[in-house]
């Protein structure tokens, strides 16, 4: 008899296991919903929990070798529909290149742009998609973040969930389950996914992309949990945007002008995705000051622990600081970014926003 074993992803032991039960007892449910944080790992272990119910193997699956597996792992296979979300008029070039980015690692799936959604025509297809009988046994649809689904399309999906195809499987993933309709949860096998350990995303930098111990461990705590974050950081301009992040921090003492001339050299350097990651560099040196700030904290602790010297001097700068409002600033202006907002001016409501956090010793 075939073992299923879903052992491609990272951590997720649970999900794993009732997977594995379903797929063992042959009761696999028609909807799943895959829930929990961005970059653990959902739509990866959808696609793996596709390739052992496609898998032709006899033995272990997914067997990762067997056309069936080889034609998930590139998104090819014509039993299996991946929706994401993209804007209304998504060009044919437009979905191959982000199709062939999710092909080529589930965790670091291309995102262009900013308000995606998906839409009635998406679930439109579906409807006629499964009135055509499947080419191998099973069918598989996964639609990532549904929650960008239209009040539209949400509509149209419940209709399908409520008579749902024979031997059509449903996976919908998201990290916000109260975006949902109500009458689609009770349609599906809710799952639930966690953080991943920082050990684990540890061992996994060193083995996949031989990255240097010091630098892996780094990562891993930065990512807070999220392997896709530690993947967008591996980039080599990760040390130049912490460096960025420090400096602006530093801005505010700077008289007006120079605080404008910053900004807009910062902004037309780096787009938004970037500016983004720099803010989320911005908030986690806070956690960490905030750490020092209460006292009795342990180096290993702190995320940036290889800048504790700097963290120091940052925290015994300042008479006082307003973390509570410094998280909430951060985490506001980080999602202007997305918005349509003239990004330097942004940055520079920003710095002045940080001078009613920080309370300066005189
Ligand atoms: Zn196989």
């Amino acid at each position: 008899m075939a073992t299923n074993k879903l052992d491609a992803v990272i951590g997720q032991q649970r999900p794993r296991y009732i997977l594995q039960r379903a797929l063992e007892n042959e009761r696999v449910p028609h909807a799943y919903l895959f829930y929990g944080p961005m970059g653990v790992g959902k739509e990866a272990l959808a696609l793996e929990f596709t390739k052992a119910l496609f898998c032709q193997s006899q033995e272990e699956r997914p067997c990762q070798t067997c056309s069936s597996c080889r034609q998930v792992s590139t998104l090819s296979n014509p039993d299996l529909i991946y929706f994401f979300p993209s804007p209304k008029d998504l060009k044919v070039e437009d979905e191959r290149a982000v199709l062939q980015s999710i092909a080529e690692n589930p965790y670091a799936r291309e995102k262009p742009w900013s308000n995606p959604t998906l839409g009635i025509d998406r679930i439109r297809y579906l409807r006629k998609a499964c009135t055509i009988k499947s080419v191998g046994k099973y069918r598989m649809i996964i639609i990532a973040e549904a929650e960008k689904m239209t009040a539209a399309a949400s509509n149209a999906l419940l209709k399908i969930l409520e008579e749902p195809p024979e031997n059509t499987f449903i996976i919908l993933t998201t990290d916000k389950l109260n975006m949902l309709l109500s009458t689609i949860l009770s349609r599906c096998q809710i799952i639930q996914f966690g953080l991943i350990a920082d050990a684990e995303i540890e061992k996994r930098l060193i083995e996949k992309y031989q990255v240097d111990a010091e630098r892996a461990r780094l990562l891993s705590r930065l990512s807070q949990g999220s392997y896709s974050r530690a993947l967008e950081w591996l980039d080599d301009e990760f040390e130049e945007k912490r460096q960025v992040a420090i400096t602006l921090l530093r801005a505010f003492v700077k008289d007006f002008q120079t605080r404008i001339d910053m900004a807009e050299e910062i902004t037309k350097k780096y787009d938004k995705k970037a500016m983004k990651e720099i803010f989320s560099l911005i908030l986690i040196w806070f956690r960490d000051a905030f750490l020092l700030y209460q006292g009795g904290v342990q180096s290993q602790q702190l995320i940036n622990v290889d800048r504790e010297d700097i963290l120091h001097r940052f925290v015994h700068a300042f008479e006082t600081i307003d973390f509570d409002r410094a998280f909430t600033s951060i985490e506001h202006y980080t999602q202007l970014i997305d918005r349509n907002v003239h990004q330097a001016l942004l940055l520079v409501c920003f710095l002045i926003r940080l001078e009613t956090v920080l309370e300066m010793k005189r």
